[in-house]
């Protein structure tokens, strides 16, 4: 079986090639495709349903089964936010240092222990005949007050998870402990269990 991976994301695809191909499934991703998906507007409420828009708006234009993800950081002391808006926490376009730069001047006075936050990762799986399903992997840590690390991407220089800092860790310990890899593993349970038997 063959499913798209509606991402224009390198990283993310290589990380779904990791868990589908032992289940027999093997991957492609927009670059692969002759005709570049349609832009589609995540307008939806949580990360779920953003997920499930992008995931049925591409199974629909290929006939692929499809697995989209949409993934963002909440902190508490923000009541949630970022949240969906993430990615354009600082405005459009998205740019990971002006981000970082609001999130640390935000938190400025914000003592250690109500730092508190987690990443967020919901998993669309669609397929054409109808069928749907979602899942989510969440990661706790809490939001440091320097940027640190070179590693990682986005707001890892400033997510402190129990293993240390996302920007200092190393690949395989972030995979362990992150929220896309808990979807991930997610994903390919609940395939393995209800939709490849
Ligand atoms: P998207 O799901 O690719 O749209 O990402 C949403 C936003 O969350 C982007 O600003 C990413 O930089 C950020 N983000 C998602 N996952 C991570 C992560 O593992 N580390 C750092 N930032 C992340």
């Amino acid at each position: 079986m063959t499913f798209l991976i509606a991402t224009k994301n390198k990283g993310k695809k290589k990380e779904l090639e990791r868990i589908l191909l032992p289940l027999s499934i093997s991957v492609i991703s927009e670059a692969d495709l002759e005709k570049p998906l349609d832009e589609v507007e995540e307008n939806g409420a949580t990360f779920e349903e953003n997920a499930l828009i992008k995931a049925r708006a591409a199974c629909q234009s290929t006939g692929l089964p499809t697995v989209a993800d949409d993934s963002g950081l909440c902190v508490d002391y923000l009541d949630g936010a970022p949240g969906i808006y993430t990615a354009r926490y600082a405005g459009e376009p998205s740019n990971s240092e002006k981000n970082n730069a609001k999130l640390l001047a935000v938190m400025k006075d914000v003592p250690e222990e109500k730092r508190t936050a987690r990443f967020v990762c919901a998993v669309a799986c669609v397929f054409p005949d109808g069928r749907e399903f979602t899942v989510r992997g969440e990661c706790e840590g809490k939001i440091g007050t320097e940027l640190k690390g070179n590693g990682g991407f986005g707001y890892d220089p400033l997510f402190i998870s129990e293993l240390g800092c996302f920007g200092e860790i190393s690949d395989e310990e972030k995979d362990s402990i992150s929220h896309r890899g808990a979807a991930l593993k997610e994903l390919s349970k609940k395939l393995k269990e209800e939709y490849l038997c």
